[in-house]
This record gives C-alpha cells, structure tokens and sequence, in this order.
C-alpha cells in the first residue's frame, strides 16, 4: 500500500464523483470505522483500502480512484456490504467504479477491462465459463505474444488432463449438452436495455 499525501488543494478534485457513482448518497455516511478494510481479503494488495479509496470518492479525488487497482482487485465477495454499519452498498458502488472506468477509458488496467469483457461474453454465449475460449479470447484482445509466457501453464494443464488435445485442444471437460445455455443471452440482453435508460 502506498503511504502517498494527496493533494486535497488540487483544482481537480471532482465534487460530483460521488453523485454520478451512488446517486443515493449513502456514501456521505461513511463513518470510516474500517469495518471494510477489516472484512476485506484483497486489501492487502491494494494500493488504497476500501477505507481510503471510500474517503477519496467523497472528497473528488477521481482521478487518484479511477487510476488505482483497488476496485478492479475487488473479489466481490460482499463481505464489506455485508458489514458495513452504516448499510451503504458498496459492492454496487464498486461495480459502478468499473463501469466508470470503462467507459470513460480511465486507468492503466485496460487488461482488466479485456478480461472481464472476454469472461462475461464466454458466460453469456454458454452459461459458464470455458477457460480455453475465455483465455483465448482474452490474449487476442490484449498482446497475443503475451501468451507465450503461459506456455509452461498450458503444458502443465496438459500433463494433469485439464485439457485435452484429442479431437482439437479442448478444456476437460467440455462444455457440451448444458440445456438452456442460450437463456443467459435475454439476461445479458435485458441488463443492457435497463443501463442504456440510466
Ligand atoms: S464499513 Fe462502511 S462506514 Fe465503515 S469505513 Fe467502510 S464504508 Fe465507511
Ligand atoms: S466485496 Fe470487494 S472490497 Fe468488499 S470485502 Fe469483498 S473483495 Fe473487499
């Protein structure tokens, strides 16, 4: 974690941040007890934890916030939400902290975005996930020599049967036969009206 000062003079803290992230400003409430930080199994590789990161969004530090990897090492796992004694829904908060990100190009973790993307499109097509179409199409939406690196992986997932290459290089065991997979699209379809009415 960084031990960085922030500038709270800085022209270019943004007062509406917090509105356009929780428009129920239930954000304002926070008291920072550090219950979420306490909760949290991913604070510990953040550069802010929830704590700070929730303190800088009520004071409009955006571009400190956005530029950051706290929000996308978020494991979503509730526990602060959950938590939290003033009853604020963070872990929706930091879902709109990506979206953010996303769509204003914000931040040095653009593989993030591309490996979401690729998770969720695998997801919506089959239901859940295949790791080799996952990652397949993760490494053609970032640098595809970055996947000689995982050569050793592959290989190693080769020799243990998590992948196959009979019949083409297949995940074990492959996604075949699951009814109803296809249902997942008018979900994906209905999210995507409902935020293009936001
Ligand atoms: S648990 Fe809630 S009130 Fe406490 S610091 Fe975190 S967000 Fe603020
Ligand atoms: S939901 Fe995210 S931020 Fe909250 S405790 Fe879990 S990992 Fe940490």
């Amino acid at each position: 974690m960084t031990q960085e000062i922030l500038d709270l003079t800085a022209p270019t803290l943004d007062r509406s941040f917090l509105v356009a992230l929780a428009p129920d400003e239930k954000l304002r409430t926070c008291i920072q007890c550090g219950t979420c930080t306490a909760s949290c199994a991913s604070a510990y590789a953040m550069e802010y934890t929830p704590r700070q990161m929730w303190r800088m969004v009520q004071l409009g530090l955006k571009e400190e916030v956005l530029n950051s990897k706290t929000f996308w090492l978020c494991s979503t796992c509730y526990s602060c939400s959950v938590r939290c004694p003033r009853g604020i829904p963070l872990l929706e908060t930091i879902g709109a902290l990506k979206r953010m990100a996303i769509a204003e190009r914000i931040g040095p973790y653009k593989e993030s975005i591309n490996f979401y993307r690729a998770f969720m499109d695998v997801v919506r097509r089959y239901g859940r996930v295949d790791e080799l179409e996952f990652m397949t199409r993760y490494f053609l939406s970032t640098n595809i020599f970055s996947i000689i690196g995982y050569v050793p992986l592959g290989l190693a997932m080769l020799m243990h049967g998590k992948v196959t290459i009979k019949g083409g290089l297949r995940m074990a065991p492959r996604l075949v036969g699951i009814s109803g997979a296809g249902r997942l699209d008018a979900l994906f379809r209905k999210v995507e009206e409902l935020e293009a009415e936001q």
